[in-house]
């Protein structure tokens, strides 16, 4: 006979497992269903920052309208900022996680005046950025080039130990009683009557419910049940450095140019920011040199010190983006039970609040944040 659950969750990533874990915890039987190792895609590679201000270079590419639409969703990553301070008591394991702040560095006066522009739409939705000239910059972050006249403050964003994440998260969540397949693609979904059916290479499912948890290969899950979904998978890399003194408490940016640039707690610096790494003929990804050079040009550019640091090794992943940066989370439209559980580009930073609030949904109770105006679901 085909098993049944009251849950079956499509993807092993943070976003699956942070769900499957609530969902657990309130009871739910709950199957996830992982095509690789779980954490082997955007989960498992990314840079480890815990993002909350806008991001600079999307607010300078697309406007303060933008800025605007977007903002309420900095409450939804504000509770996950919240929920990532816990999480190492909560699953038992050290994973690092540090909120020393995060700064956008800029060296030009028009810079300045985008970090100030932004920072009223911020303060506008309940998030402080403090603006800063050169010598408080200085005084917070002396590691920064002399070069640099000012940024931008959010006191509350930091980062935290991508390696170690998903690993505790999968103790907890066995720990909690979910069945877990992992190397099993779900290769087919159906509608039935009470739930759906799921064709995967381990045999067929019968679930009430499903979370489509796909990250980057989410639209093709969404297909299968004829829902269509605007995301997308992105290539991306990020460069690890090698151990040095640690110098940078902080979640450092640029204002000219994708950058993020933090220290791991061995002391290893992570350079990322969004910059693309190429794929290889049959769909794998390989560093982009050309990426490479650039993204560590930027970073040595505002903090010196990067410059005589070697590179041990670079990750790369797909990474599930959406063109105006807008989550999809909710119940889709015409499939009732069937959840959308996808938050684009920073979705690590925004993982444990996507779960808690898809655990809500399935619990059809009041959600822990609300979705409107944050979810493109919920407009
Ligand atoms: C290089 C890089 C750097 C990043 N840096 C940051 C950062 O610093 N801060 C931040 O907040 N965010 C960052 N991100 C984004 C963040 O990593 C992702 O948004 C987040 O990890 C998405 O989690 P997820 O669980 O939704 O998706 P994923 O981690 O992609 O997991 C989806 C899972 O679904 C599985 N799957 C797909 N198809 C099937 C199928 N048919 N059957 C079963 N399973 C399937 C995949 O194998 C995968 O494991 C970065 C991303 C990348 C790639």
């Amino acid at each position: 006979m085909t098993k049944r659950h009251d849950v079956a969750i499509v993807g092993g990533g943070l976003v699956g497992l942070f769900s499957a874990l609530y969902l657990a915890r309130q009871g739910a039987s709950v199957v996830v269903f992982e095509a690789g190792d779980p954490g082997a895609e955007a989960s498992g590679a990314n840079a480890g920052s815990l993002h909350l201000q806008i991001q600079y270079p999307e607010f300078v590419k697309f406007g303060e309208n933008w800025a605007r639409a977007y903002a309420p969703t900095l409450r939804f990553l504000a509770g996950s900022i919240e929920l990532w301070k816990g999480m190492s008591d909560d699953l038992g394991e050290d994973l690092a996680v540090s909120t020393k702040g995060g700064i956008v560095v800029a060296k030009t006066d028009a810079q300045m005046r985008a970090i100030e522009s932004k920072s009223r739409i911020e303060a506008e939705f309940g998030v402080e950025t403090r603006v800063l000239g050169q010598s408080d910059l200085q005084r917070l972050a002396p590691y920064l080039s002399k070069k640099m006249i000012g940024g931008g403050f959010c006191a509350d964003e930091g980062k935290a130990d991508t390696l170690r994440a998903t690993p505790a998260l999968l103790n907890a969540v066995r720990t909690a009683g979910v069945d877990i397949h992992t190397h099993t693609p779900v290769k087919d979904i159906t509608v039935e009557s009470g739930g759906f059916h799921l064709a995967t290479t381990n045999g067929a499912f019968r679930a009430t419910q499903v979370v489509n948890a796909a990250g980057a290969k989410a639209a093709q899950i969404a297909s299968m049940v004829g829902v269509s979904v605007g995301l997308e998978g992105f290539p991306l890399q990020v460069t690890v450095g090698e151990p040095c003194a640690p110098i940078i408490p902080h979640l450092i940016y640029s204002a000219a140019g994708k950058l993020t640039l933090k220290q791991a707690p061995n002391g290893g610096l992570i350079v990322g920011g969004g910059w693309a790494a190429q794929v290889r003929e049959g769909g794998g990804l390989a560093t982009n040199p050309v990426n490479f050079a650039a993204n560590m040009a930027l970073a040595a550019e505002v903090v010196p010190a990067v410059a005589s640091a070697r590179t041990v090794r670079s990750w790369t992943a797909w990474v599930n983006g959406t063109a105006d940066w807008r989550p999809v989370i909710g119940e889709a439209q015409g499939v009732p039970g069937f959840y959308l559980a996808l938050f684009p580009w920073v979705g690590f930073s925004a993982a444990p609040m996507t779960g808690r609030v898809v655990a809500d949904l399935v619990a059809a109770r009041d959600l822990t944040v609300p979705l409107k105006g944050i979810s493109v679901l919920y407009d």
